[in-house]
């Protein structure tokens, strides 16, 4: 076990939240999971949320801001990007894991059977871009996982919350209170979440997707709120009327795995059109 990047496949927390939240219309079935059994997975999941609670403080999220804000890493078409996070390479068996390519398609392909508009669909399909950041040699937790508020006291719905007792804002007056530095129903566009995938992708793509899309990057691995509602004190009416958005988009995340892996040559040329029609040429991430 790499004693920084705990998990074996970045997927695993993933997987995990299967076992957390498994689809209500199905009976969960062992083999929806990868081979790797359950015990192991538990471990490395705990270890991993373990370092994460530990090391996402309110400053940490500064200083990565300040690092990954100003997008002076890498200049990259779309499907560049794309290409390049599958390189991604993780030490679980390849012949049972998905790529992230996949996961991104059977994300989106699902939300285009379903008839949804065509933004929804390109959102499924970019949603995890934001894991380039393990290419840029960042740690598993600071890339994937849960995400939650800091700058307040973390709530106890958050998976693993034991591990808060490691981390040094639990013990800043200014942060361990109820509301932290915020106030009530400030609105979560005032509200620092944890570091990762999800936050970075949000802030590339800006400028270029609806507010419903917007919120489904940001927000997508919130758990403790879209599935839990932990922190409704923070929210203000347009995150309440947006996170029904967020809630309909992580049905297709966590449930869209299917043992079939999508024809990624065959499906290019659509997600090229689809791509070029909401974002510009090259993307500095
Ligand atoms: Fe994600
Ligand atoms: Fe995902």
């Amino acid at each position: 076990m790499n004693s920084n990047n705990p998990l074996k496949s970045l997927d695993h927390w993933e997987d995990d939240l299967l076992e957390r939240y498994p689809e209500k219309k199905k009976s969960k079935k062992k083999d929806d999971f990868r081979n790797y059994t359950d015990s192991e997975r538990q471990k490395t999941v705990s270890e991993f949320y373990r370092l994460n609670h530990k090391f996402q403080t309110y400053e940490f999220v500064i200083k990565k801001e300040k690092e990954f804000l100003s997008f002076n890493k890498r200049k990259m078409k779309v499907w560049d990007a794309i290409d390049f996070l599958n390189t991604l390479v993780d030490d679980s068996d390849p012949d049972l894991d998905l790529d992230q390519t996949q996961h991104l398609l059977q994300t989106s392909e699902a939300i285009r059977n379903d008839g949804h508009e065509d933004w929804f669909i390109l959102t499924g399909f970019l949603h995890d871009l934001g894991k380039v950041l393990c290419l840029f040699g960042e740690p598993q937790w600071a890339v994937v996982g849960d995400t939650f508020p800091v700058g307040c006291r973390f709530s106890d719905s958050i998976v693993y919350p034991e591990f808060f007792n490691d981390n040094l804002d639990i013990h800043n007056e200014k942060y361990n209170s109820k509301l932290g530095i915020y106030n009530e129903n400030c609105g979560l566009e005032n509200v620092k979440m944890s570091w990762g995938h999800d936050e970075y992708l949000f802030q590339i793509l800006k400028p270029h997707l609806p507010l419903p899309a917007l919120y489904m990057i940001r927000y997508h691995s919130f758990y403790s709120q879209h599935r839990e509602n932990a922190y409704d004190f923070l929210l203000n009416d347009q995150d309440h009327e947006m996170f029904e958005w967020v809630k309909k988009f992580n049905q297709y995340d966590l449930y869209s795995k299917a043992p079939k892996p999508p024809n990624t040559k065959e499906l290019k040329p659509y997600y090229q059109d689809l791509i070029s029609k909401f974002l510009p040429e090259y993307i500095n991430f």
